[in-house]
Order: structure tokens, then C-alpha cells, then sequence
């Protein structure tokens, strides 16, 4: 959360004698940004991240300056405590700050880094109210949603516009119009339009589509209704985007055309997609783009020149989506296995590699609390490759090491993230080192051997939320190293972190005596970040998160390295250097 104490400072005026409560920041130029906003009707999930980011991106590639931010309606000050089955990943920003896997869409995207000013959640923005009511701050008034709440949405929204230099904000409501704890959001968001000018802001509603098979065609009421409840709100929308399976007919799009009072050419249809890189074409294709700028009457500050080569970039890059020469199956072991949402980003990071590669990834999930050294064999069968991904807690740990251990006894390619990197630690000391008893602090704090343990600085936290080790920091790599080369002979990466535990120093000399190799290590501190085993085709771990980072035009090279391994023991007899050579260039 931006320190409150700043957006004191910076909070010009406040009134008592005036009903137009409205903080504005210090030096805040009104016109220079506009404002997209987008909400969602009828249900959640519908992909009004995906949807405002490539239209972000079709702006960002027009050579403007654009800035997302997400407005949650829970009362969580972050995502760090949600429960990624219920609620997807949580996403973590290079400034610490755990989020909605929505950021990742959107750094994806637009291959940008986000900071907290991003996003915000109900929580931090009552909290900010209250600090300041504590303060003294209303100066003796009633602090009331409208305007004080509202206003305080609006003081971060112009905020965000001042702080990036952005020409456009792209907002994101999260929910969906009709919940009750959006409903502020709305009203500031109305406001905010009134207040900025004919012209500042455009709305657009994300809507559903139904085709109920019985019926066999597709209907616009529920669609409607939901329009109508924007309606009722008082604001207009500008652009309705309408979800559904196969492309909206121009009989249902004429319907909602007239009923919202948005012309037909605004009125577009995003139906289902093979994947969410051909959604900003789809938008470019029927004109969306220029529809968004002459609203917002900003075509003059757009650079075609800019433009054409950033789409023609693109361009390439989705031309290799579905041409594919080759396939490897990856396995993923994991607790969250029902909800895919639950590991977004590393199917992403997969993703990138694979396209960069030429190679089409297939994911196994793989229970691992019915997996032990008997069955592994068998189970892993088929496959190239495995992750043992980020978690928490014993549930099928032992499934996990086991995988492990038939990967780096059978030459399979194997890349462990944050979790999978202490497992693989664990799994190395007991049957490499011969350290029976080894195990980590989090799963068995009696265990006689915590090869892996408490962080010391992580010691002194108490209580759950924002207390771990979060966010990007740098990786002094060791030189010669396969993970060295695969970053391109970088001596520092910077790489993002959410973990409380590492690998205790004092077994570090044991592990490296028995093979293991710490390629990568925190600067100036003993806290072990990457590991490799210098026999093994790729047998790779790091304490960080390495899916966080990998974009679609840019992929992290563990995942290049993990793909190109797979890709080479799937198919022993090609040679596949040029391909991986190719893919080099393209890391970052
Ligand atoms: N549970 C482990 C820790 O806290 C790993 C965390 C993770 O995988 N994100 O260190």
C-alpha cells in the first residue's frame, strides 16, 4: 500500500465548508490522463483483466503510456493470505506487494512491472479512511462513503496517473456490477468521470452471452439486465464487450446496441479464443482501438511509426501459436490440482518457452499424496519433464521427493520453484549425503536434520499476512554455472521471491560436497537461490519464482532451459540446437 503519510501530504485541501469533497494530488493536471474503466455484469471470471490488457496493449504499442490498476472489492489489505484453490495464485510484484494473479495478466501483457500503486483492495482503502479520520484529517466532519470513501478511490486512481506520467488508466472493477461491496467503486468511478470532463473517461461493460444448448441460439436478456444495472448506477457505458462461446450474432449485438444506447461498431464481440495472445488482433480487427482514442480524443498523441513495428512484432509472435513442430509432456506436481488458476503463471512461463521453442507443452498434474518410491516409475511414464511448484504444509511432500528422485537418478529434466527447490534439497541430503533424518523446519519442526529451516529475519514475525521473505531481489550467479549460461553469463538476475524458509548454512558445505552445486546465492548473505547438479541433462531449483517474471515475447530462461531439456529427451535423435539457439536471443 502507497504510505498513507504520503497521500496526507500530498492531499490539497481539505474542506469543510463545501460539499465538493474531492482530494486532489499536489500538481495533478487534469486532461493529461483519461480513463478506461471496465466492469463486468451478469458473472465474475469472465476475463475483464484479459480484455482491458490487450486493449492496454494496443494503446502501449500506439507509443502511450499506460497504467492498470485493479480495484478488489474484499476487505484483505492484500491477496497474501487468500487461498489460491478458492481464489488463483497470488501474484507478487517486484516491490513486495501479493496481488490478484490479474497484475500477472497484465504484466504479461505488456511486459511492464507493476508496483503496489496497481492495485488496491476495499481493505486498504477504508483503512486509508480511517488513518486519516484518526489524524484529524476530516477536519470535524462526518466521514461518510460518499464523498470520503469515493474520494479516496478517486485520490489513488489520479495518483497513479501522476506517478506513471500515464496517458491512459486502465481501471479494472473486480466482481461484478450489482455486488454490494463494488458499489462505491461505481459511484467514485461516476464521479470521477464527472469531475475530469466530457471526454476523460470511458466505460466499458463485460458481459455474458448465453447459447443454452436446449435453446441452440443465443440470448441477450441476462446480458441486458446486467447493462441495465450499470444503467441504474448512472453511468453510461461506452463499449460493450460481449463474452461468449462462438462469435455474438449481429441480430443479438443490434439487441444490446439498442437497449444501451452504445452505437453497434462499440458493441463487439469477444468470443472464446485458442489463446488470450489473439484477443488484442481480435480487438484491432474491428476498430476497438480507435474507437477507445477518439473517444477519449487522444489520437493526435499516438505514433504510427511506433506502432508498426510493435505489432509486427507481435505479429510474429502469434504467428508461432498452433505451428508448433514438436510436443512435450511436462508433469506438475501440485495440491491445488482441480483449479488451474492455482498455478497461472507457471502454465504461462510453460507457454512462452514452448511458443519461443517451437514445441507444444502438454501439462499432466500429478497427485503426489498417492505417489511413493514403489509406484513413481510408473506413474512418471510419458513424461519429459517435471515441476515440483511454490507451497505450503506436508500434504504429499513425501510424493514429491520421491518424483524428485527418480528425475535425478533417470536424467529426467526437472525444475523445482521456491518449494520444489527446498524438496529437491531435502531429497539430496537424505540419499545423496546420506542425511537420513533430513527434512525442513515447516513440515517437521522436530525433525533431527532441518536441512532446511526458518529464516533467521523471518524469526522475529509474527502473524500471518505481508511476513515473508516478498518481492524481487538480486541473485549473484556463479560463473561457469548452467544457470550463468542460461542468463546469458549475467553475474547478477534479479528474480522475485515469497518464501519463510532456506537452506540452513550450516548444511551448505555438506550439500556441495556431495555434488550439489548452489549456482546462485543471495549478495552478501548465505541464503541459497538457485541449484543445479553439474551431471544431470537439467536438474535445476530455485528458492524464487521464476514464472512471475517469464513474458510472452521475453520467456524466463529456466523454463526455455527446462523446455529444451524435455524437447531433447523426447527426441534424442534430432538435433534441436538451432532451435534452442534461436530461443536464446529471445531471453532476456
Ligand atoms: N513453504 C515454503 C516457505 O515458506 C515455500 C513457499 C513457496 O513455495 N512459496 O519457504
Amino acid at each position: 500500500m502507497a504510505k498513507s503519510e504520503d497521500l496526507l501530504a500530498s492531499v490539497s485541501d481539505v474542506s469543510t465548508d463545501t460539499e465538493y469533497f474531492s482530494p486532489i494530488p499536489e500538481g495533478y493536471k487534469k486532461g493529461k490522463a483519461r480513463y478506461v474503466v471496465v466492469m463486468g455484469t451478469v458473472m465474475s471470471g469472465l476475463g475483464k483483466g484479459i480484455f482491458s490488457s490487450c486493449l492496454a496493449k494496443l494503446m502501449q504499442d500506439k507509443g502511450l503510456k499506460v497504467a492498470p490498476i485493479k480495484l478488489e472489492g474484499y476487505l484483505n489489505i492484500d491477496s497474501g493470505t487468500l487461498n489460491p484453490f478458492r481464489h488463483g495464485e497470488v501474484f507478487v510484484l517486484d516491490d513486495g506487494m501479493e496481488c490478484d494473479m490479474d497484475l500477472g495478466t497484465y504484466e504479461r501483457m505488456l511486459d511492464q512491472n507493476l508496483t503496489r500503486a496497481n492495485f488496491t483492495t476495499s481493505g486498504q482503502i477504508y483503512r486509508s479512511v480511517l488513518d486519516k479520520e484518526r489524524h484529524g484529517d476530516y477536519l470535524g466532519r462526518d466521514v461518510q462513503m460518499i464523498p470520503h470513501v469515493t474520494g479516496e478511490v478517486k485520490l489513488k486512481l489520479r495518483h497513479l496517473a501522476m506517478e506513471t506520467d500515464a496517458d491512459i488508466v486502465f481501471v479494472e472493477l473486480g466482481g461484478t456490477v450489482g455486488d454490494l461491496e463494488n458499489a462505491f467503486y461505481i459511484e467514485a468511478m461516476r464521479e470521477l468521470a464527472y469531475e475530469e470532463g466530457p471526454g476523460s473517461c470511458c466505460f466499458v461493460g463485460l458481459t455474458y452471452i448465453l447459447e443454452p444448448k436446449t435453446l441452440g441460439e443465443q440470448k441477450s436478456k441476462a446480458a441486458q439486465l446486467g447493462i441495465k444495472q450499470i444503467m441504474q448506477m448512472g453511468v453510461q457505458p461506452d463499449i460493450i464487450a460481449c463474452r461468449a462461446e462462438s462469435p455474438v450474432s449481429n441480430q443479438v449485438r443490434q439487441k444490446i446496441s439498442v437497449f444501451s444506447n452504445v452505437p453497434l461498431e462499440r458493441v463487439f464481440s469477444m468470443h472464446d479464443s485458442a489463446s488470450v495472445y489473439m484477443i488484442p488482433s481480435m480487438l484491432r480487427d474491428c476498430g476497438l482501438d480507435f474507437e477507445v482514442l477518439r473517444l477519449l480524443k487522444i489520437e493526435e498523441r499516438i505514433n504510427l511509426r511506433y506502432e508498426r513495428r510493435a505489432w509486427a512484432k507481435w505479429c510474429d509472435f502469434i504467428d508461432k501459436i498452433g505451428a508448433e513442430a514438436h510436443e512435450v509432456t511436462v508433469g506438475i506436481t501440485g495440491k491445488y490440482t482441480s483449479v488451474r488458476d492455482s498455478y497461472a503463471s507457471i502454465i504461462k512461463a510453460l507457454e512462452h518457452s514452448g511458443i519461443a521453442l517451437g514445441c507444444r507443452i502438454n501439462i499432466e498434474w500429478i497427485e503426489t499424496t498417492q505417489v511413493a518410491d514403489e509406484n513413481v516409475a510408473a506413474r512418471l511414464s510419458g513424461i519429459d519433464a517435471i515441476i515440483v511448484p511454490g507451497g505450503f504444509g506436508t500434504r504429499g511432500t513425501e510424493g514429491k521427493i520421491a518424483c524428485i528422485k527418480y528425475a535425478r537418478e533417470n536424467d529426467v529434466p526437472y525444475l523445482g520453484l521456491c518449494f520444489g527447490f527446498q524438496m529437491a534439497v531435502i531429497e539430496f541430503a537424505r540419499n545423496v549425503c546420506g542425511l537420513k533424518g533430513a527434512g525442513s523446519g515447516e513440515l517437521d519442526p522436530q525433525c533431527p536434520e532441518r536441512v532446511i529451516d526458518i529464516l533467521p529475519e523471518q524469526k522475529k514475525i509474527e502473524g500471518l499476512g505481508g511476513n515473508m521473505r516478498l518481492g524481487g531481489r538480486d541473485v549473484e550467479l556463479k560463473r561457469g554455472t548452467l544457470a550463468w549460461k542460461l542468463f546469458a553469463k549475467a553475474d547478477i538476475v534479479r528474480m522475485r521471491f515469497r518464501h519463510r524458509y532456506e537452506v540452513d548454512p550450516r548444511y551448505i558445505e555438506r550439500l556441495e560436497a556431495g555434488g550439489l552445486v548452489f549456482s546462485g546465492k543471495a549478495p552478501n548473505q548465505p541464503i541459497m537461490q538457485i541449484l543445479e547438479i553439474g551431471s544431470h541433462p537439467f536438474f535445476m531449483g530455485t528458492q524464487s519464482h521464476p514464472c512471475f517474471t517469464s513474458r510472452p515475447l521475453r520467456p524466463h530462461p529456466m523454463f526455455v532451459g527446462l523446455v529444451a531439456a524435455a524437447m531433447q529427451k523426447r527426441y534424442p535423435n534430432e538435433d534441436l540446437r538451432n532451435c534452442i539457439e534461436a530461443t536464446r536471443k529471445v531471453c532476456i
